[in-house]
């Protein structure tokens, strides 16, 4: 019937499968020539469609996210780092916590991987296709300071539950004054009660938590309360993954130096 052969295209514009109506003529050409069923083409022409949709999201998930860069879990060497349980990683990377509203605390010294896991985790959360946020503790004060000075406190609170998962790194590195602090806290506490799953890295132990909450051990430990009721700590020890690299990489070059020595001696 020539008069649907026309609506499909026209029906799948009006529908904004935009993808679908592109691919319409190749993929009818494929299904003739291959003579699939009709169920197969209809199911070959959406599959089009919801992969780029979902492709799509990803992008606008990884721009939302603001990352400072890109990590991925592919890139970080489990054995460089045995502190690091490979296989815990590889379950939380399956973004059952985001479901299930856990947190995730990486705790260790500078240049252990902390931000890499978290960013990494934080990209595995936007290719499932969810919104993640990622903020460093000191900036996401400021931001919230900011906004409470502007009058637009509670929209910029709404801002930050909203995304499935939100990532607040190097707590601890800069001590918050109050408000800050009580800021940070209620950001904490308003995730908490949405069930909102959250990443934190820092390089201070809970027990100093006091310090990084303006000095307020009873705000500290009523966020500790909130943030490790459904958490997974992580704890690296170890040294700084980029001074063993250095110390690798002199080792190798103290090798060839020595060869070198020999071979002009002999
Ligand atoms: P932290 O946040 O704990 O201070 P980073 O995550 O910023 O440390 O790590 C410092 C650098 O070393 C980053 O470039 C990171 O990608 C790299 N790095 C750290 N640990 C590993 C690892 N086990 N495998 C690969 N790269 C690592
Ligand atoms: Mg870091």
């Amino acid at each position: 019937m020539k008069v649907f052969e026309e609506k499909a295209l026209a029906g799948l514009e009006e529908l904004k499968l935009n993808t679908a109506a592109l691919d319409l003529d190749t993929v009818s050409q494929q299904a003739a020539a291959e003579s699939w069923s009709y169920t197969e083409f209809l199911g070959c022409l959406l599959d089009g469609e919801l992969k780029r949709r979902h492709q799509v999201r990803v992008e606008m998930s990884l721009q939302f996210a603001r990352f400072p860069y890109l990590k991925r879990l592919s890139e970080f060497d489990f054995k460089a780092q045995p502190a690091v349980d490979k296989r815990l990683v590889e379950e939380l990377a399956t973004g059952r916590f985001l479901s299930e509203g856990r947190n995730i605390i990486f705790l260790g010294p500078p240049g252990v991987g902390k931000t890499h896991l978290a960013i990494a985790l934080g990209v595995v959360t936007a290719e499932l296709g969810h919104r993640v946020y990622f903020t460093t503790a000191i900036d996401l004060a400021r931001k919230l300071t900011r906004a409470m000075n502007e009058n637009r406190l509670s929209r910029e609170m709404k801002n930050l539950t909203r995304p499935k998962l939100l990532i607040v790194d190097e707590v601890g590195y800069l001590k918050l004054e109050q408000p800050e602090a009580s800021l940070v806290f209620q950001t904490i506490s308003q995730r908490y009660e949405r069930q909102g799953a959250m990443i934190l890295t820092s390089n201070k132990a809970f027990s100093s938590w006091g310090e990084v909450f303006a000095g307020d051990p009873v705000m500290a430990s009523a966020a500790l309360d909130r943030l490790l009721h459904r958490c997974t700590v992580v704890n690296i020890r170890g040294e700084s993954y980029r001074l063993k690299e250095k110390r690798a990489a002199a080792k190798e070059t103290g090798v060839v130096q020595e060869l070198a020595a020999i071979a002009a001696n002999s």
